[in-house]
């Protein structure tokens, strides 16, 4: 592996540190969800670089969430390098041109955290558990105000709750530009895609 770095308690993860702890002041740290969020899901698992398709719009938004002294933080469950469809090779190649594409539209990502369990295994770190979030925020000179979470899965919206996010849930099935209330008994929305996130992020107070 190139760029990500296994932590004791089993996921994998890339600090920016360099670019997280400059001596500006401290920004606000975004969470995101990787697949449904930034590239297209698939139902067997992105394998290989070849198959990552970034959603429409998702390099603007992470564009513009950089603008805003945003540090965007990807936080995702890969059970397929458990169930040994996925390999750690090439999900460090993926990261690594995932970056590349990123930084090459005008953005920057601040961490990376990847949860290879199976949910049988029971581990501490898959969503919705809350342990890779608790890292990044360790590793980041960043508010802990305020905090999104956006995410394309129930999984997602609870684990914003567990951590005390406000969650943003992606619905592409809804038209563009379209924002809902989410229907959970704390504040949320629901929006079409990555870019109309931000939008609303970015205009909130
Ligand atoms: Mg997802
Ligand atoms: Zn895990």
């Amino acid at each position: 592996m190139k760029l990500l770095k296994r932590h004791e308690s089993g996921f994998y993860y890339y600090v920016n540190s360099e670019k997280c702890n400059d001596n500006e002041k401290p920004r606000r740290i975004i969470f995101l969800d990787r697949d449904g969020v930034i590239n297209v899901d698939s139902e067997e698992f992105i394998k290989t670089w070849s198959e990552y398709m970034f959603c429409p719009g998702s390099l603007e938004a992470i564009r513009m969430l950089t603008r805003y002294h945003f540090i965007p933080v990807i936080i995702s469950n890969q059970s397929g390098i458990n169930r040994n469809i996925l390999t750690l090779e090439n999900l460090d190649e993926i990261t690594v041109n995932m970056i590349a594409e990123i930084e090459k539209a005008g953005g920057f990502v601040g961490a990376v955290c990847y949860c290879p369990h199976e949910p049988e295994e029971a581990c501490g770190c898959r969503k919705p558990a809350i342990k890779m979030l608790n890292f990044s925020l360790s590793r980041i000179k960043a508010t802990s105000e305020n905090i999104y979470f956006v995410g394309d899965r129930q999984t997602d919206v609870q684990t914003a709750i567990n951590f005390g996010a406000t969650p943003i849930l992606i619905d592409g099935s809804m038209e563009e530009e379209e924002i809902r209330p989410l229907e959970t008994e704390i504040p949320g929305h629901t929006c079409p895609s990555l870019l109309t996130a931000v939008k609303k992020i970015i205009l909130a107070p």
